[in-house]
């Protein structure tokens, strides 16, 4: 215990140290919410408690007021009487349980006067009168009065004595108040360190916790956006899944329908699955049974061209021409056939007069008529289709495997060209047989294509002048110039014959077709330029190889069409001078009849079936050879000039077709005859 310290105020001291023991509770670190509470808050949470302290009243009051008074042995007894007086008037018994509850058993402390050292401790006369003072004579007064005043002196002492012993025993229990208080104090100071520990760990706590809770609010703002946006997306995410609900809930109703229609399919599927086996097998064995109705067609067919004739020859006459002299009436007639003029006309007279004979006999001879007779006649009405038409058939037996040869035999100017290419200016009706028949030939593919067939064509196009073979379809530096092509074999042991330096063209158009009529024009305009007419001299050969197959059936069959220009077949005027010019003219004409000759000669061998027939004679027949023999097909078109200045020619060309046609063996004609 300090001993500089009053009792009084060591009492204060300890009364101030039990404050915290009823105040300890609120100071403990708070719990749960309240931790959250700001230290002004906390306070405030301490403002009950002190003002319940302090509706002790007087009691604090009296407690705390206790330190300005002065220690006993200082304070004047005055003094200190009047402060006990005022403490006694402001406590009153309230002072003494209030500081006995604050002290627990502390006995109270009565309030003592405390005499002022110094002042006189005799008491006031009665009545509230002093004494009057004793004269100096007075002196056994003044000694009984001193007397008195010992007395009271005495009496005095002994009150303070017990006074005294009284404070001494206060102040032993006060002490040892004070000792236990001060025990308590550090248990309590112990507890407040711990206490104060545990706050700043509180506070410590609480920051982070603040940290935390400050963190945990940005979090949760995070959050709450997040959840927003969440909510925000829920909605969406809502109004999509009531869309797809709906979706859905159509789709579940389509499925639902097309399952019926689905079942319903199946069974309807079954059942044509049925009928489609059946008709499958049905046409299996119409394929089966179509097949052979094809072999069938073929091979009547074949019977049929063959009745006609493997060799036929039909005979055209070109219209007078514009500018040309009219020919006299009855210069070439075309008698009906049995059947009447509603039949095809088959017969042809020519009536020449023989001016030879009128001068021998000096009267004009009646004219000489000539009759022929032809597989057919065209009189010069005759249309391209009307012509056409006759031969398509033939020209069809070239799809089904039999080598098909057409030839235009006649004088230059009887209609070759015009029969075989087709009339000036690309008029579709002047068209001739060679784009009809490559027409033809493609639509046939096509339908044949329905049965299995596939069927490829590769066209030729060559000239045979003086001997020599020239490309008609060179291109580019070679074009017009023809340069020398030569017909070998295909290859060793090779029937088929090709054409060296010649183009051979895959054609599957009409249009490639005309293309290539059109380029073989070109090639003859620039020859005909070089040499004179070089076309009428030559040979034109158009060939076309066909390979047909039917790989379900591993059918193959090929044959090729040719379809062949004559060189006029004119003779050179016995009388004509022979200049350079018609030196080369006769040479040319040399190989032309030589050519023309074997071919007659081919033709007759053929039909006679010789063992050797002249096919190496010429280019020409040694070229067309695979188209002429064996199960060949040949047709050969006389053309005959209307005019009379041509009689003589058309009389030998007719003569010449008809030495072929008398050849022809097994046509019913030719039975016939
Ligand atoms: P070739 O080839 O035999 O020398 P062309 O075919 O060149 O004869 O015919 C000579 C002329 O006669 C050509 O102008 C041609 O157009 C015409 N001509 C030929 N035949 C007929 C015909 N049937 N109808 C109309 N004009 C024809
Ligand atoms: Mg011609």
């Amino acid at each position: 215990m300090d001993p500089q310290r009053s009792p009084l105020l060591e009492v204060k001291g300890n009364i101030e140290l039990k404050r915290p023991r009823i105040k300890a509770p609120s100071r403990l670190p708070l719990s749960g919410s309240r931790l959250k509470r700001r230290p002004d808050q906390m306070e405030d949470g301490l403002e009950p408690e002190k003002k319940r302290t302090r509706g002790l009243g007087a009691t604090t009051k009296i407690t705390t007021s206790h330190p300005r008074v002065p220690s006993l042995t200082t304070v004047p007894q005055t003094q200190g009487q009047t402060t006990a007086q005022k403490v006694s008037k402001k406590t009153g018994p309230r002072c003494s349980t209030a500081i006995a509850t604050g002290l627990k058993n502390q006995k109270p402390v009565p309030a003592v006067p405390i005499q002022k050292p110094g002042t006189s401790a005799v008491p006031p006369m009665a009545g509230g009168k002093k004494p009057s003072k004793r004269p100096a004579w007075d002196l056994k007064g003044q000694l009984c009065d001193l007397n008195a005043e010992l007395k009271r002196c005495r009496e005095r002492t002994q009150t303070l004595d017990q006074e005294n012993q009284q404070l001494q025993d206060q102040l032993r229990d006060a002490q040892q108040q004070a000792k236990a208080l001060g025990t308590e104090r550090r248990t309590l100071e112990g507890h407040l360190a711990k206490v104060q520990a545990q706050a700043e760990q509180g506070q410590q706590e609480l920051k982070n916790l603040r940290a935390c809770v400050l963190e945990l609010e940005e979090r949760l703002s995070t959050q709450e956006g997040l959840v927003q946006e969440l909510q925000k997306k829920q909605v969406e995410l809502q109004e999509e899944r009531r869309g797809l609900t709906s979706q859905l809930e159509e789709k579940e109703r389509r499925l639902q329908t097309s399952e019926a229609a689905l079942s319903s399919s199946r069974a309807e599927v079954a059942s044509l699955w049925q009928e489609t086996a059946a008709q499958a097998a049905l046409l299996a064995e119409r394929e089966e049974r179509l097949h052979g109705l094809e072999m069938e067609r073929r091979r009547l067919h074949n019977q049929l061209q063959e009745l006609k004739g493997n060799i036929r020859v039909f005979c055209r006459v070109r219209p007078v021409l514009p500018g040309e002299p009219t020919p006299p009436p009855g210069l070439l007639l075309f008698p009906s056939g049995p059947g009447g003029p509603s039949d095809p006309p088959t017969r042809l007279s020519l009536s020449r007069s023989d001016e030879r004979r009128g001068t021998l006999s000096g009267a004009p001879a009646p004219p000489t008529r000539h009759d022929f007779s032809f597989d057919r006649v065209f009189p010069p009405g005759s249309g391209q289709d009307e012509v056409f038409e006759e031969i398509a058939m033939l020209v069809q037996s070239a799809l089904d495997g039999y080598p098909v040869c057409i030839f235009a035999y006649g004088q230059t100017g009887s209609g070759k060209t015009f029969t075989m290419e087709g009339g000036p200016g690309g008029d579709p009706q002047l068209e001739g047989l060679i784009p009809r028949a490559l027409r033809h030939l493609f639509s046939v593919a096509q339908e044949l294509s329905g049965q299995g067939w596939t069927y490829s064509f590769v066209a030729s196009y060559v000239e045979i002048y003086n001997e020599t073979v020239r490309d008609l379809l060179a291109t580019g530096t070679r074009k017009g110039q023809g340069g020398e092509c030569e017909i070998r074999r295909a290859g060793p042991g090779s029937e088929e014959l090709t054409v060296t330096n010649a183009r051979y063209v895959p054609v599957s158009c009409e249009k490639e077709v005309e293309a290539l009529l059109h380029l073989a024009r070109q090639n003859r305009a620039v020859a005909r330029t070089a040499q004179n007419e070089r076309s009428s001299r030559s040979h034109s050969v158009f060939q076309l190889q066909i390979s047909g197959a039917h790989s379900s059936r591993g059918l193959q069959c090929g044959a090729s069409l040719s379809l062949v220009d004559l060189a006029g077949s004119e003779r050179l005027d016995p009388g004509l001078a022979l200049g350079p010019g018609e030196r080369e003219r006769l040479r040319e004409t040399q190989a032309i009849n030589s050519s023309l000759s074997t071919l007659g000669l081919v033709i007759m061998a053929l039909s006679n079936k010789e063992s050797h027939v002249p096919y190496r004679n010429s280019k020409l027949t040694y070229l067309l050879q695979n188209s002429l023999g064996g199960s060949a097909k040949m047709l050969m078109f006389v053309n005959i000039s209307p005019l009379e200045e041509n009689v003589s020619e058309s009389l030998n060309s007719l003569r010449f077709a008809s030495k072929v046609n008398q050849c022809v063996i097994g046509t019913a004609q030719a039975n016939r005859k």
